[in-house]
């Protein structure tokens, strides 16, 4: 490093609105110096001061692949040398974009027809956002125009895919959500279920309620529904059983859209190449970021399948050109670098591992947790778990939230080595390492974990 770790703190605690960050304990210098990362290999991730961490969370589940593969970071440059920027307006396109689209065509599931591409997750909702707009103009249903999508939800945090995220303080101070956008009940069986309601009947009654919402707000005026095929910002969930079907049939039945948000489950996590194949989705619309491109470059797109892009297509004569794209949209390096992601993927069998190491790491995280007092809950599919803490088992309460439970399990992680990210959505360890991990690692990860977990339990008795 050119600058000493001293300067570069100052530098950025003067210069950077850090996201999700407490601006003024941040300036004050009361949460300490930003962490500066300066390397990563496999799970691990290098800081300044020569600290090596395990990151059982692959940055922000992203980095599937694990850091500082070489063949990507040529195939990078390779495709930098060659030609760094052309844009893919008006019909020009490259080698890597052609191959990467008509990849993604034939991976998805469902019927896909066409790939639209952004930068980051949270632009690609946007764009489906609009999709479902300009389809339902265009097949004369103007006032299908509503997007429903579910309570502790997240889809990003721009104005439209903010507002479908289903978290209050996503929201708070931000004048979101937006009108067109509607909320139904979080699909988790441990707090929404009735007294002995079993996961096929809390299901049920899930569907039931998005049809009397639909029902509501009338079905002509309903375009679509999102959901995350796992929850996974909400506190990393999967479906309760017979969940996926139920909603599917209600959706079908009035003729709304189904988006799937694969940006984390898409390209293995789950034990799948995408979440829709575990969970026998049928998606209309495809949002796929992050292990897109493992996160080594920031690339998104919206996959649209062949029922949506038809009417587009046969409305061109009338309406002329789509007139969506920015400037970055099927960026060269960007679709270079999944091209040499996606081989990996592939070649590796990485949602191969995520299932069968994934197994592993499901069994050993409930061995080590299950029978902790102190937790609710032990849940996951694939390379995503969480471990839910609460202040009674039997009653099923939550801690006083000033405890700050999960924060403090989560720092207590990291003073051993070990990043594995507080969920903000209760107090809850969420896990989602690089799809590479083995399972020394996920002894270690999981070992590291529940000595945390032990470390406050004995301050909280
Ligand atoms: N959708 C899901 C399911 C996500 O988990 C995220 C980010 O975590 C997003 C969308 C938004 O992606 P981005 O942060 O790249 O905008």
């Amino acid at each position: 490093m050119s600058l000493d770790i001293r300067d570069i703190a100052d530098m950025d605690r003067r210069s950077v609105l850090h996201p999700f960050t407490q601006l003024k304990d941040f300036a004050t210098g009361k949460t300490g110096d930003p962490t500066i990362v300066t390397g990563g290999k496999g799970i691990r991730i290098q800081d300044a001061k020569g600290n090596q961490l395990i990151d059982a969370f692959a940055g922000l589940y992203c980095v599937n692949i694990g850091y500082g593969r070489d063949e990507v970071a040529e195939a990078i440059s390779r495709q930098a040398y060659q030609l760094a920027y052309y844009h893919s307006y008006a019909a020009h396109t490259t080698e890597e974009l052609a191959r990467l689209s008509d990849r993604l065509v034939r991976m998805a599931p469902g019927k896909m027809s066409k790939v639209f591409y952004g930068m980051s997750g949270s632009d690609a909702n946007e764009t489906q956002a609009k999709l479902v707009w300009y389809y339902n103009n265009l097949r004369g249903k103007p006032g299908k125009k509503k997007i429903i999508s579910r309570e502790r939800g997240y889809h990003g945090c721009s104005v439209m895919s903010g507002s479908m995220t289903g978290m209050s303080f996503y929201h708070d101070h931000m004048d979101l959500p937006m009108g067109l956008i509607k909320h139904t009940g979080a699909p988790h069986h441990y707090w929404g279920a009735e007294p002995g309601e079993t996961e096929l009947q809390f299901s049920a009654r899930r569907a039931q309620e998005l049809e009397d919402l639909i029902l509501r707000e009338g079905p002509d005026t309903v375009g679509a529904f999102i959901g995350e095929p796992v929850l996974g910002t909400g506190g990393i969930t999967p479906p309760p059983e017979g969940y996926w079907a139920a909603i599917q049939a209600v959706l079908r039945k009035h003729d709304v859209l189904l988006i799937a948000d694969e940006v984390v489950t898409g390209f293995g996590r789950t034990g799948a190449m995408f979440g829709s194949i575990q969970y026998g989705m049928e998606p209309d619309l495809i949002t796929v970021a992050k292990g897109l491109t493992s996160a080594y470059v920031p690339l998104s797109a919206a996959i649209v399948g062949e029922k949506v892009y038809q009417v587009m297509e046969e409305a061109a004569d009338r309406i002329g050109s789509f007139s969506h794209g920015y400037t970055y949209s099927g960026h060269p390096i960007g679709a270079a670098c999944a091209n040499a992601v996606l081989d990996i993927v592939e070649r590796e069998d990485l949602p191969g591992n995520a299932r069968i190491t994934g197994e592993y790491f499901q069994a050993e995280l409930r061995k080590a947790f299950a029978q902790m007092p102190i937790v609710g809950e032990v849940r996951g599919v694939g390379l995503m778990g969480a471990v839910e803490f609460v202040a009674d088992r039997e009653k099923k309460t939550r801690f006083d939230a000033g405890l700050k439970v999960g924060a403090r399990i989560s720092a207590a992680a990291r003073a051993r080595g070990l990043i594995a990210r507080a969920m903000p959505h209760g107090d809850i360890l969420g896990f989602a390492p690089p799809l590479v991990v083995t399972r020394e690692e996920v002894d270690q990860i999981v070992g590291l974990a529940a000595e945390a977990a032990r470390e406050v339990m004995d301050e909280l008795a």
